[in-house]
């Protein structure tokens, strides 16, 4: 069958929820379902899934989705999978049932164990080894607490009787009942275990976390036909092609495939990814480095930094403070004035994330006077936002040694074009908003298009994709300069707070 009338399904397992959409030719997107999962929270600071929710969902919505474009499996010529990253599953190779429920990267249970490390100087080695900060997110430690913790399975582990996944090897496991055993090189790279200069597993860090290498999955590129499925799912068997975990995915589906090229994701959190070219650049701007993708025999790498409250704070104006009903109303009380009034809104609600990394700053509203009123409040809010993704940006920037080349937006907040506008104002290079949002999907779509050649490059993809609008900078850099000056002396009068509560 031609490719023009053929599909690409993207699986898009998240932690909140598993979505299948299904792409044509053209990069539309024809039919989508999706299914939330229920976290579970057994203990304060624990965060788990069931792996078995994960597959039941995530097979599910694949199926109804086909279903709903009245297609069958004759109709996908291939399937794309992105997922929450470090998420980690253990599993009984015999049997395929899992030997605990899945321990989420939210999971805070290896902290301690995390500052045991530190103090003991490993994070170092580990930052330079897998371009990771060390922590309780990443899959090594967690790993490590179910071998200790779920009885007879370290044991079982050495025996070879055990395998490790996150949740993109899980669901090619079950997806092909078992024949393989496999991850990509960017969920990998999440691991913390992942030598991300020698592209493999690292031995020293198997070792440190007493981690037998029989357990871990094979890494294999973002784009390659990996095997077929082997469920009843479908009427056929269906090439898997692309993997990339949902940051790496939403990068590549934002087409920003040239160093310097980045991605903003204005979710509750904002996710910043820059591509930074064919060698990783370990930062000293405290921003985390990471594989981009693998495509051909080349990898590509990219840094990485995330802010903890980027639309929350949004909610926060609505649900704490009742300034407005919807969130989109937040744009037009924030243009009811015509400028901040020297308001400065720093929402270090839980901490401030890239690149203060300061768990004891707590939020700010300062500049106040007589004549503030909610207008002021709501665009100061809604300027934090974009004075925070600029401090990562200019982080990585300062990494790179040259300036980002555009800035790829999606999420929800990326509605608000105020809140684009003031961003391209502070970052000085082009916002771009794509129509159709669901770039992490798309991502997975291309990867794994590109593999079965239903497109032949990247350059053809980009001849599909609309943008929906740019946004160039309008203000003088002298006026960004004092924005951003005032910006960072509320950020000092926010920082540490908490720390004397403590
Ligand atoms: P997540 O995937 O993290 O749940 P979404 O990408 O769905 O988040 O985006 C939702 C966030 O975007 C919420 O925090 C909400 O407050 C914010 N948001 C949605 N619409 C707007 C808007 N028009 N202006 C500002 N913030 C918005």
């Amino acid at each position: 069958m031609e490719n023009k009338n053929r599909f690409i399904l993207a699986l898009d397992q998240g932690t909140t929820s598993s979505r299948a959409i299904l792409v044509d030719h053209d990069c539309r997107i024809v039919a989508s379902s999706q299914k939330s999962i229920e976290p579970l929270y057994p203990r304060p600071g624990w965060v788990e899934h069931d792996p078995q929710e994960i597959w039941a969902s995530q097979s599910s919505v694949a199926a109804e989705t086909v279903a709903k474009a009245n297609l069958s499996g004759l109709d996908i010529a291939c399937i794309g999978i992105t997922n929450q990253r470090e998420t980690t599953i253990l599993w009984d190779r015999e049997t395929s049932l899992p030997l605990a429920n899945a321990i989420v990267w939210q999971d805070r249970r290896t902290s301690a164990y995390c500052e045991e490390l530190r103090e003991k100087g490993y994070d170092k080695m580990i930052f330079e080894k897998t371009g990771l900060v060390l922590d309780a997110y990443f899959s090594a430690t967690k790993i490590r607490w179910m071998l200790d913790n779920i009885e007879g399975i370290r044991a079982r582990a050495e025996k070879g009787e055990v395998c490790f996944g996150t949740v993109d090897s899980w669901l090619v496991w079950k997806f092909t009942r078992g024949r393989y055993h496999i991850t990509d090189v960017t969920n990998a790279s999440r691991t913390m275990l992942y030598n991300i200069h020698t592209l493999q597993w690292d031995d020293e860090l198997l070792e440190l976390f007493g981690i037998p290498p029989s357990i871990l999955p094979e890494v294999k590129p973002s784009s390659e036909v990996y095997c077929t499925t082997a469920t009843t799912l479908f009427s056929t068997k269906i090439p898997i092609s692309g993997i990339a975990g949902d940051q790496q995915a939403a990068l590549f589906g934002q087409l920003c495939t040239e160093p310097g090229m980045t991605k903003a994701t204005y979710g509750t959190g904002c996710f910043v990814m820059m591509n930074t070219g064919d060698r990783p650049r370990i930062s000293a701007n405290r921003m985390l480095t990471t594989v981009a993708w693998q495509i051909g025999g080349r990898t590509t790498y990219a840094l990485e930094g995330s802010v903890f409250v980027g639309g929350a704070v949004v909610q926060w104006l609505r649900d704490g403070l009742h300034l407005f009903f919807t969130a989109p109303q937040s744009e037009a009380l924030a243009l009811s004035v015509e400028d901040n009034g020297g308001v400065y809104f720093v929402p270090a609600l839980t901490g401030l994330g890239a690149p203060y990394w300061d768990q004891y700053a707590r939020g700010l509203i300062i500049g106040l006077t007589r004549g503030t009123h909610a207008g002021h409040i709501a665009r100061a809010a809604l300027e934090a936002i974009a004075f925070q993704v600029c401090d990562v940006v200019k982080a990585m920037e300062k990494d790179m040694g040259r300036p980002a080349i555009e800035m790829h937006v999606d999420g929800g907040a990326v509605s608000n074009n105020f809140l684009m506008q003031f961003q391209a104002d502070l970052t000085r290079a082009g916002v771009v908003r794509p129509e159709i949002l669901e770039t992490t999907a798309l991502g997975a779509a291309f990867l794994a298009g590109l593999a079965v050649g239903f497109w032949r490059d990247t350059g053809e993809i980009a001849s599909h994709i609309a943008v929906d609008r740019r946004f160039d900078p309008e203000k003088s850099p002298a006026e960004a300069e004092a924005l951003l000056d005032r910006w960072h002396k509320a950020v000092e009068r926010a920082r540490e707070w908490a720390k004397e509560e403590l």
